[in-house]
């Protein structure tokens, strides 16, 4: 592995760069001790688990070491199993808008499990969450929950093909849109049409389905649905791609996807699973005032709970079950404790400068980065939008999926189990964005920034 650090800097830092190599040989003793509760118990959870792990970017595969167990969170903070606390920047992948542990949610959440967890049948909770969403929200009429992102994409794909009568999907290269089948697809090579599974076990079948086609090139977009538009059902995006990098899309790209959409007959999905609640009460649909056909919700909405939903108007949504004919159903949908979650957490979203200061604090945070940077010439980019910050090991904007190098991701690796070891927690992949919630204080955001660049000095240096 390449080293990428002066003696000075290897001498200070307890563990990055060539540190796997010590690792491994048993000389990172200070590493060792640290996690050692932790590696315990992945050990132990590797007998239970594929990986030891529950959904695979937990599992550290891309960074360092082995993944933290957690014990314990409040506002900004997390605690491990041993003992170590952090600045936390990954906030559950995006649902703790709030940071952990919220007051008013928890107490929202124990008073609604004293009188049970579950019934199978509609309760109160879920008009209340429903109603609120629907109320501050003027890109959607109707809703339905269900329990995970990956649900909701997936219902909002069967319900655009149902409404629609076609089968085909366009999705974007760089757009994640949870473990749906027809999604799992990447662009292959050479022709953009021809896409490949990114996953085992997804039949070719369903790949042939789905046409992947790069962010930002509108002519391709045209051209395909000049030739195809009778087949395809919907275009999808994440209006604000946060799960492959963030790569920040131009108003007037949106715009013009849903000029497309409604030249040629085609719906219009936003999965704002990321970006729903999350950019503004009204997501990336408010932001950039374009009206997708269906959205879909998850993270944020579920206040740390699970909770997700596809939304339409009212038109498009009599097509669901038991209204319509496309079936969708859920044994824990609209469960009255994660409604209860989500309905706590969404009342705080909608107080005067909420967002304001989200946003705030994460400008405050790329820019010290950034000017650091600047400063010192390294090839460091944050990139961010509302309260979601991206660190890139690049010079040049980043907009699309193929102008990710994918070796500066070993840049990531060393700056994330430097940053472990000073107190501040990522996500653990260089392509994962972070999260500022409401909980992180300016003192938060101050140190958090400088030792991010002080881990940045230590690589750069
Ligand atoms: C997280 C995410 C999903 C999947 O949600 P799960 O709750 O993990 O199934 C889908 N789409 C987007 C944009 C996401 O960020």
């Amino acid at each position: 592995m390449r080293c990428m650090l002066s003696d000075r800097a290897l001498a200070t830092l307890q563990c990055v760069a060539a540190s796997s190599l010590r690792r491994q040989s048993g000389l990172d003793v200070e590493y060792m001790d640290r996690y050692t509760k932790s590696r315990g118990l992945f050990e132990e959870a590797k007998k239970y688990f594929p990986g030891g792990v529950n959904s695979p970017v937990r599992a550290f595969k891309s960074v360092h070491g082995t993944p933290l167990f957690i014990q314990h969170g409040s506002g900004s903070k997390i605690t491990c199993a041993d003992g170590h606390s952090y600045l936390d920047f990954c906030c559950s992948w995006g649902p703790l808008i709030l940071g952990h542990n919220h007051p008013r949610v928890r107490a929202h959440i124990q008073e609604t499990v004293a009188h049970g967890t579950s019934f199978g049948a509609p309760t109160q909770s879920g008009n209340a969450l429903g109603k609120l969403i629907l109320q501050h929200h003027a890109y959607i009429e109707q809703l339905r929950f269900v329990s995970s992102g990956t649900e909701a994409v997936m219902s909002a794909i069967r319900l655009a093909r149902g409404y629609t009568g076609r089968n085909k999907i366009i999705k974007f290269e760089g757009c994640y849109h949870g473990h749906v089948d027809s999604l799992l697809v990447k662009a292959g090579s050479g022709l953009a049409t021809f896409g490949e599974s990114s996953s085992a076990g997804v039949p070719t079948s369903f790949i042939r389905e789905t046409i992947v086609l790069p962010l930002e090139d509108v002519d391709l977009i045209r051209s395909v649905l000049q030739r195809q538009a009778g087949e395809i059902a919907a275009i999808i995006i994440e209006p604000i791609p946060a799960n492959n990098g963030l790569l920040i899309q131009s108003a007037s790209f949106l715009l013009q996807l849903r000029e497309l959409c409604n030249e040629y007959n085609v719906l219009l999905i936003f999965d704002e699973v990321i970006s729903g609640f999350r950019i503004g009460f009204e997501g990336a649909a408010g932001l950039y005032d374009v009206r997708p056909d269906i959205i879909t919700f998850g993270k944020i909405i579920g206040g740390g709970l699970p909770v997700g939903s596809f939304a339409a108007s009212r038109e498009i949504m009599s097509n669901v079950s038991p209204e319509g004919p496309v079936y969708q159903a859920g044994t824990l949908s609209a469960n009255p404790v994660a409604m209860a979650a989500g309905l706590a957490t969404l009342e705080q979203l909608l107080k005067d400068g909420f967002y304001e200061d989200l946003e705030a604090k994460t400008l405050h945070l790329s820019k010290q980065i950034n000017s650091h940077a600047a400063k010192k010439s390294h090839p460091v980019r944050v990139q961010h939008i509302g309260s979601i910050f991206w660190i890139a090991f690049s010079r040049q904007a980043i907009s699309r999926a193929d102008q990710i190098d994918p070796k500066s991701m070993e840049y990531f690796k060393e700056l994330h189990s430097y940053l472990l070891n000073q107190g501040v927690y990522l996500g653990p992949s260089g392509y994962e964005v972070g999260f500022v919630s409401a909980a992180h204080t300016m003192e938060d955001i101050e140190q958090a920034a400088t030792v991010i660049n002080q881990g940045i000095d230590a690589i750069f240096n």
